[in-house]
């Protein structure tokens, strides 16, 4: 217990340190990348460089994107939610990138579940993280599986994928800032989810088998 307490103490100062490093970033990135464009039209023979350094913006713009999430302490404000409605609203937004990977997503969930109080768009993030991993572990395709249950004084939200599951020796690194094995992954995806789980008063649990799937389970109290 000492050892999760000391993770996610670890996690708040990160996590608030990279937002407000990601907002400072914003405007600079924004306008190097406006001049780089318009520098583009005149140099037609560098067309190479122009490219590489394009996309190396890109990346940046990325990490800086997953990090702002953290970053808007004037939009938040925790309000009583029903999760189902937001999950499928998610599901919805995930379905294109669902397709391309041939992956197929279900939902399930009891009747009558309670509220949390939660700040939407963050939870929804949060969400859309899951979901993105659990299509990503699976790259010939497969089947999601997002339930929803209430135990006791908590509402439990699983996502279940079929992929290629997280070896015992690396399921401790979850959650570390810039850990991933993807080639053009981040690694702030679950850093940011564990972070906005944990200012929820939630946790976020994983087991894991290789090459039969992984599930991940978020739990918020009811409100
Ligand atoms: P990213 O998706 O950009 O790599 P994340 O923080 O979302 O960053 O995830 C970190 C790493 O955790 C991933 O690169 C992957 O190795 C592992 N991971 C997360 N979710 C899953 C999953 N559902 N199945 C297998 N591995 C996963
Ligand atoms: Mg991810």
């Amino acid at each position: 217990a000492e050892e999760m307490v000391r993770k996610s103490e670890l996690l708040s100062v990160i996590g608030q340190l990279a937002a407000g490093v990601a907002h400072e970033i914003r405007n600079p990135l924004t306008s190097l990348k406006g001049f780089l464009q318009l520098m583009y039209s005149h140099h037609q023979d560098k067309q190479q460089y122009f490219t590489i350094m394009l996309s190396e913006l890109n990346r940046i713009d990325k990490i800086i994107s997953e990090l702002l999430v953290l970053a808007k302490p004037q939009d938040i404000a925790f309000k009583e939610r029903d999760v189902v409605p937001m999950l499928e609203h998610i599901i919805v937004l995930a379905e294109t990138h669902a397709v391309m990977h041939n992956v197929r997503i279900f939902i399930h969930h009891e009747p009558n579940l309670p509220a949390v109080m939660c700040e939407e768009n963050q939870l929804k993030q949060v969400f859309l993280n899951l979901l993105k991993n659990a299509i990503e572990a699976m790259p010939d395709g497969g089947e999601v599986h997002v339930s929803v249950r209430r135990e006791e004084d908590t509402v439990v939200i699983s996502f279940r994928d079929q992929g290629c599951g997280i070896p015992e020796d690396r399921l401790a690194r979850l959650g570390e800032p810039f850990y991933t094995t993807k080639e053009n992954g981040t690694g702030l995806g679950l850093m940011v989810s564990y972070r906005i789980i944990h200012n929820h008063g939630g946790t976020i649990s994983v087991t894991s088998q290789l090459h039969q799937g992984s599930t991940f389970e978020v739990r918020l109290p009811v409100s």
